[in-house]
């Protein structure tokens, strides 16, 4: 594919707004300091969008025109519509946008709906992590050492309540002795998903640099372009004329999901 990624950051952007160790650590909000990370590469494109912007960020114009959606929420995730997280959801699995769930966003209503699971997990103090790089062949891990070390992150602990995933690529150590799947991808239908721990919002890990180049490497496997992209690559007419396909089988009287209309297909 010739254009650019287009990437749209999500982000709740509430704690930013009121705690004052977010708000020196993130003025402008989390997506933000991760989006001016990102568009410095020139085959990405960012757009940023937060759950208090005009149809919660992602009007039907917003997520038709994204590759890869990545999402940060924690203390309003009740707050998401539920059409929206059907429409992100449906969008996913179709192939069209590649998912990136962030910290806190294991709770959150997209990342469930997509890999089906409630994504409880044991969390506690903010302390040192040393996250190990368990699958350095990976894309996703492209320039990341065996090991590297968050100077301040919050415990997220096993177990953690997730189906298991495609491929288990980073797995953090917390100083308390706990252990946490941390990086990991998961394959939903045509859509990819990446799960990414770190990015508590009291602590500085949208700064450091692996984490921002994790990310970084999870928007260019996740999106739909990415080499190698088994679905698109081996049957791309099942995505590409879905439209047709859709019209043609309604033209028969074929049943129909009502949602593949609403969010657009074959754009
Ligand atoms: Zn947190």
């Amino acid at each position: 594919m010739d254009r650019k990624i287009r990437v749209t950051i999500w982000d709740e952007f509430r704690h930013e707004k009121t705690n004052e160790k977010a708000k020196a650590l993130y003025p402008d909000g989390m997506h933000a300091c991760i989006g001016k990370y990102l568009e410095q590469f020139p085959e990405i494109e960012v757009r940023l969008a937060a759950l208090d912007d005009p149809d919660q960020g992602l009007p039907d114009e917003v997520l038709q025109n994204t590759d890869v959606l990545i999402w940060w929420g924690h203390m309003a995730h009740g707050e998401v519509n539920d059409a929206l997280v059907t429409k992100i959801q449906r969008r996913v699995y179709m192939g069209k946008m590649g998912f990136i769930a962030l910290h806190s966003a294991h709770h959150s209503k997209p990342f469930r709906a997509i890999v089906g699971t409630m994504g409880n997990l044991t969390w506690g103090r903010e302390q040192k992590e040393i996250m190990w790089n368990l699958l350095p062949t990976h894309p996703i891990a492209e320039g990341i050492p065996q090991s590297f070390y968050i100077p301040e992150e919050e415990l997220y602990a096993e177990p953690f309540f997730i189906p298991q995933p495609s491929e288990l690529i980073f797995g953090g150590w917390y100083e308390d002795g706990y252990i946490f799947r941390s990086g990991m991808t998961f394959i939903r239908d045509a859509g990819r998903i990446f799960y990414f721990q770190p990015g508590h919002e009291t602590c500085p890990s949208y700064h450091n640099p692996h984490v921002l180049r994790i990310i970084k490497n999870a928007v260019l496997w996740t999106a739909p372009s990415a080499p190698g992209y088994e679905y698109r690559d081996h049957c791309p007419h099942v995505v590409d004329n879905l439209a047709e396909r859709i019209a043609a089988g309604k033209a028969k009287g074929n049943m129909v999901d009502p949602v593949f209309a609403e969010i657009g297909y074959g754009k």
